[in-house]
């Protein structure tokens, strides 16, 4: 028997997954870790043990992917998947118990010894056999799109990305090379949720959806062909789009898009290797936006490279383009990328910090603090969404209910950003 639970998304708090841990009595506890999370999240296996104490547990994501032995430093947790988690997961189950410790895929603790053990690395799965996520063993109800309100699930059509951007963990996960499932899959799969849990709504989600055309074109004609009436929003990246083939995504359905600019300033987007150029940014987003599409554009403030005139050029260009909604993340050196190899090595990080998020600079550059990257923060929000302009997209695209949030909301964002409303 199987119990899959998106603790924050049912509202689970640690007592309700106690009682539900102590009846059930599982012979395996899987959960996902994050970067900002760690510490937290590891203390889950305390609980799991003291509910149910014959089970073991591992844990999953890219901070323990890249750090395995740190998650193995806690005596509660008993393996670390690293990478994509499924087959790895689906194998240790068959083994029930048994020869779990031979696994592909596992890092663990030998249990004469203590000390720490790493299995070869498993091959990613092929994009035959990557499956559709399990919905039926979860409440779909509580998953709806910020502002609408309306129920949507994630489809994911493609995993792993070919690019070398210094500062993202996703080919840490799923690999550096495409895998493309095929079409008619992810289509039947979006039929399936339509039919199975009444959503019209998709994130189809990837971590550039239009990396590769011709996967792209064929993906959205198959959505026109078969006259399946949905509105999705996917990311993408301001080099891979064209005025041909945003048409045709805006004919299957799509609504938005979502790309990631990084930064108005083309040195710091080189030290990034990301490949892409703000001249490149300025034509995706005038491009999508003149073709009815709404646009989300993430910025990333503080990275190598970065001084207080480039940010400021890099909020120039959120102000000057036609951008619906706007986000100015922190640089965060998550374990296993290049910018984390360079921040340790360089001594950046503040404090010696390793839990962190990007909603809170912690690289200290030469001649720019960690502090001044956060107040900078701060003040790109109050500029972007200061603006009546931007205050009008969001409201425009929330359903009337959601309206009362969006004011309570306004509140702590204006103390948040010092912005006078
Ligand atoms: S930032 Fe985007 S393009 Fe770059 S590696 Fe990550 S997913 Fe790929």
């Amino acid at each position: 028997m199987l119990k899959v639970v998106d603790c924050p998304a049912v509202k689970w708090d640690q007592k309700r997954l106690e009682t539900e841990i102590r009846t059930f009595q599982p012979h395996f506890a899987f959960w996902n870790t994050a970067t900002p999370t760690f510490k937290s999240d590891l203390r889950l296996g305390a609980i799991v043990k003291a509910a149910s104490p014959n089970a073991l547990t591992g844990v999953m994501g890219t901070h323990v992917s890249a750090l395995p032995e740190e998650a193995l430093g806690h005596p509660c947790v008993d393996m670390v998947i690293q990478r994509e988690p499924e087959g790895t997961i689906r194998e240790i189950c068959e083994e029930n118990l048994r020869a779990w410790k031979d696994i592909p895929g596992i890092a663990y603790r030998d249990s004469r010894s203590h000390g720490f053990c790493q299995n070869p690395a498993r091959e990613f799965l092929q994009p035959e056999v990557i499956p559709a996520p399990a919905w039926r063993h979860m409440d779909t109800d509580v998953y709806r799109l910020p502002l609408k309100g309306s129920k949507f699930l994630i489809v994911a059509p493609i995993r792993g990305c070919p690019f070398p951007c210094s500062f993202c963990t996703g080919p840490l996960y799923y690999g550096r090379k495409l895998r493309k499932r095929p079409v008619v899959n992810v289509v039947d799969e979006i039929r399936h949720n339509m039919k199975q849990y009444q959503v019209k709504n998709f994130f189809i989600w990837a971590d550039t959806f239009t990396a590769d055309r011709a996967y792209v074109k064929s993906f959205s004609r198959e959505i026109i062909e078969n006259r399946l009436s949905i509105r999705w929003t996917c990311n993408s990246r301001v080099d891979t789009i064209d005025r041909e083939i945003l048409t045709i995504m805006k004919e299957a359905g799509l609504w938005m898009i979502s790309f990631g600019l990084e930064s108005g300033n083309d040195n710091v987007l080189k030290e990034t290797g990301k490949g892409i150029s703000v001249s490149d940014s300025r034509k995706a987003i005038w491009l999508a936006h003149s073709l009815g599409l709404k646009t989300s554009g993430h910025f990333v403030l503080g990275l190598p490279g970065e001084t207080e005139k480039s940010m400021e050029e890099t909020l120039s260009l959120a102000l000057e383009l036609p951008l619906d909604t706007a986000q100015f993340y922190a640089a965060s050196p998550f374990p296993g990328t290049r910018l984390y190899e360079q921040a340790t090595k360089s001594g950046w990080l503040q404090g010696g910090a390793c839990l962190f998020s990007q909603d809170q600079a912690v690289l200290n550059l030469p001649g720019l603090a960690a502090e001044k990257v956060d107040h900078f923060r701060r003040f790109a929000y109050r500029k972007f969404y200061g603006r009546p302009k931007a205050f009008w997209n969001v409201v425009s695209m929330a359903r009337p209910a959601a309206l009362g949030a969006i004011l309570k909301n306004l509140k702590q964002f204006s103390l948040w950003t010092n912005l006078r409303v």
